[in-house]
Parts: C-alpha cells; sequence; structure tokens
C-alpha cells in the first residue's frame, strides 16, 4: 500500500484542504426527498421536474408503490421547456388538483430539478402565490434539489433551510435538535438528554406541520448531521445560538456530542456519566467486535455523502483505521471542525472532486477500503478494490450508542467478504 507523504501539523484542522473542481459523480438532492416524506408526515414533496426524475425517485423509492405516495414529479413537457406554454399556470392546476384529492397534506415543497433550473421557473414566486391561495390549510414551500449544484444530501439542508424563516417565534429557551433522522434514533437521543435533565427539546422537521418548532434568540441548536451548513446559517439569522461539537457518529462523537449540550444547559458530571455510563460501555463493545476486521486497515473517501469527516474520525479513533485521503463534496468547516481536531493529521482532506485525479491518487494508494458512490464502485471493485457505498451510511440508522456497532459493521463487512474470498 501506497501512503501519501505526511503533512506536518498536529491535528486535521489545521491541514490543507486540497480543493478540486472537475467532473463529479455524486446523485442529486431529489434523493433527500426519499427520507424526509417518511419523517414529515403530512408533507407532500412535488419536483417540478423532468421523466428523468420521476425515474429517479421512482427507482430511489421502489417500495413506496404500495402505499399513497407522499411525493411526485410535475413533468416539465417539451412545450414548458421551449417557452410555448405557461408554466406557473400548469403548475397551479396541477397543485390545486393534487391539494383537493388529498386533504391530509398540510405542507407542500416545490421542489426545483436541472430542467426547472435550466428553464429559470420561479419557484419562490409560485410557492408565495400558491401559499396565498391555499392558506391557511396548507402552507407552500420551494427549494432545490437540483444536480447541477448540489449533492444529494444538500436536498435535506435545503428543505429544512427553507423552512426556518417560516417557524414561529419563541422566547423559550429551548433545545433544537436539527436533522432528519429515523424515529427510533432520534427517540434514544431525546431519551439520554431528557434523562440529564435536559428540556423541553424540540426537533426540525417535525413529524407534523402544526408541531413546527418555535425559534429566537433564545434557543440552542444541536445539528445531527454535518451537511446543514444553509440551515445552520438560517437559524443564526433567527438569533438561535448553535452548539458545536464532533457529531454523534460511534462512542466517542456520541459522548461528546451530548457532554457539549450537557454543558450548555449545566448539567453536572455525575449526572452525565449515571446517564452516558451503561449505554457508553455497550457501544465500545459493540465497536471493538465489528472493529475487528478493520484494525490496521486503511480507508479512503471519494465526496460523496458530505459525512466523510466525521466518519472518518470514527474510523481512525474507534476502530484503528488509516485514512489515506478524506474527500467530502463540501466542507462547512465551522460545523466539522470539531471532528477534524481530533483527528490526527496525515491524510489529504480535499473538498470537492476531479473525479479521474481522485481515481489516480485511490489506485496508487491501493486502500483496503474505498468508501465512494455507487456509479464509482463497480469499476474500483474490478479492479481488486474493496468498496462501500456512501449512500448506504445516509439510509441505515448510524447515529449515537445503539448503532456504533452497526456503523463499525457497515465498514468491517466488505472487508471481511474479501477477506473470505480471498482464502
Ligand atoms: S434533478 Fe437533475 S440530476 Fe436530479 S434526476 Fe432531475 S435531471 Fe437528474
Amino acid at each position: 500500500m501506497n501512503k501519501p507523504s505526511n503533512i506536518q501539523s498536529a491535528s486535521c484542522a489545521d491541514a490543507p484542504v486540497l480543493k478540486e473542481r472537475g467532473q463529479r459523480e455524486v446523485f442529486c438532492g431529489l434523493t433527500g426527498i426519499i427520507w424526509l416524506h417518511r419523517k414529515m408526515q403530512d408533507a407532500f414533496f412535488l419536483v417540478v421536474g423532468s421523466r428523468t426524475c420521476a425515474h429517479l425517485l421512482q427507482s430511489a423509492a421502489g417500495v413506496m408503490i404500495f402505499a399513497e405516495p407522499r411525493f411526485g414529479t410535475a413533468i416539465l413537457e417539451e412545450k414548458d421547456l421551449a417557452g410555448m406554454a405557461d408554466a406557473h399556470q400548469e403548475l397551479d392546476r396541477e397543485v390545486a388538483r393534487l391539494l383537493s384529492r388529498r386533504p391530509d397534506i398540510k405542507q407542500l415543497f416545490l421542489v426545483g430539478s436541472c430542467p426547472s433550473e435550466v428553464i429559470k421557473l420561479d419557484l419562490q414566486r409560485a410557492a408565495e402565490r400558491l401559499t396565498e391561495e391555499h392558506a391557511p390549510h396548507v402552507r407552500v414551500l420551494n427549494y432545490s434539489g437540483s444536480g447541477i449544484e448540489t449533492t444529494f444530501t444538500q436536498g435535506e439542508d435545503a428543505c429544512l433551510a427553507s423552512m426556518v424563516p417560516g417557524l414561529p417565534k419563541t422566547d423559550a429557551r429551548e433545545l433544537l435538535l436539527v436533522g432528519a433522522l429515523p424515529d427510533v434514533v432520534e427517540d434514544q437521543a431525546i431519551g439520554l438528554l431528557s434523562d440529564m435533565g435536559i428540556g423541553p427539546i424540540r426537533v426540525l422537521p417535525a413529524a407534523r406541520a402544526d408541531g413546527a418548532p418555535g425559534v429566537g434568540d433564545n434557543t440552542v441548536y444541536a445539528l445531527l448531521q454535518p451537511f446543514l451548513g444553509d440551515t445552520d446559517a438560517e437559524l443564526s439569522k433567527r438569533g438561535a445560538k448553535a452548539i458545536r461539537a464532533p457529531f454523534p457518529f460511534g462512542e466517542e462523537g456520541t459522548t461528546a456530542w451530548l457532554k457539549a449540550i450537557a454543558d450548555e444547559f449545566g448539567v453536572d458530571e455525575a449526572t452525565f456519566d449515571r446517564v452516558t455510563a451503561a449505554p457508553r460501555a455497550r457501544a465500545r463493545k459493540a465497536i471493538s467486535q465489528a472493529a475487528e476486521a478493520l484494525r490496521g486497515k486503511s480507508v479512503f473517501f471519494f465526496p460523496d455523502s458530505q459525512l466523510e469527516i466525521p466518519l472518518a474520525r470514527f474510523l481512525t479513533r474507534e476502530c484503528g483505521m488509516e485514512a489515506i485521503e478524506v474527500g467530502a463534496p463540501y466542507i462547512h468547516m465551522g460545523l466539522v471542525r470539531p471532528d477534524l481536531e481530533l483527528m490526527p493529521a496525515g491524510p489529504t482532506i480535499s473538498e470537492g472532486q476531479d473525479v479521474d485525479l481522485q481515481l489516480d491518487r485511490a489506485r496508487a494508494a491501493r486502500p483496503d477500503l474505498t468508501v465512494c458512490g455507487l456509479g464509482l464502485a463497480n469499476p474500483l471493485e474490478a479492479e481488486g478494490l474493496t468498496t462501500k457505498w456512501a449512500i448506504e451510511l445516509v439510509f441505515t440508522p448510524v447515529h449515537f450508542y445503539e448503532q456504533a456497532g452497526d456503523l463499525a459493521g457497515l465498514f468491517s463487512r466488505p472487508v471481511r467478504r474479501k477477506e473470505i474470498l480471498a482464502v
């Protein structure tokens, strides 16, 4: 295995970032609709896009065909794209038809796509007009999931950021958890924090529109995902205060994240230890079993999910791996600095992508495990590299103590499989 030359600095937070602006290989922001629509139970996501967008959603969410879906695509036809029809009028008609059929919908997101962006369809104006038309029953918002500028987790960021300006104002001192996690994982986080006496705790996004959290100068918030940079900025604009910490992956990340919140709310050490001791021990044990196959192995991250930096911190510090390159589509330095500070200097930290150059670096390094998108995984496997699909890390519950062993297992399974096949 070739290793990169060591960068002489104390932690990855001091390391220079290799910025690349070439061709990218990632899914677009529409992908987020798959997990967002499950979380927000009275929301509908109407993609204003092409048949390609409709196919992407349909195949990504194949299982939904048995249920009444809460997402769809208003397809822009050639006459719309050529400016021969009034796309706004058609959109109004589609929305009216949808809402009359679905009185359960309280929030409607108009989701922009590559085609709607190319023809400069003003979805913000459409959302304002439609909100007026359908108020107070339905609130219409808009965001872009276009693949021209967004990577797939940015869809969630854009969606949540679009909600923040409309959240009610509150002066209450409340903790706001920000990010769409599976309910069972969210419940674990709320349970741990509540056991420390922290509350009231609110969540963005809420399950239902009438449960939307308030926000104001006394709100403190903790992000659950490192890709929520725009949402973070919108919350700051509303006067809320951020709690910065490593992200809650693995035992160490979860403990650091909880501790930062506990300190903000004045929780004493004894209470913190009492609440976290047992789940910490469980997490450590589960990680150590699952990480056996990972110790001493090298890992290379292609930019995909924006989870790369916290996950590299987890793999290097808790699973005994060595990171060669940690690529992320965008690096929100203010958000991931606490994770970077924990990682010893050495790996190349890269932002953006120039896929051919990065493939050359991966081939030269021959990592034991390559974390990348679906499009790169098969060719790299054919060249003998072991890969992990980054998108699985977003669709699988991986946050907090009880999932820490599963998180290590997601990485160790392909390594084990390779070892078994080699015997
Ligand atoms: S938004 Fe763009 S990248 Fe995404 S499915 Fe539609 S056309 Fe493709």
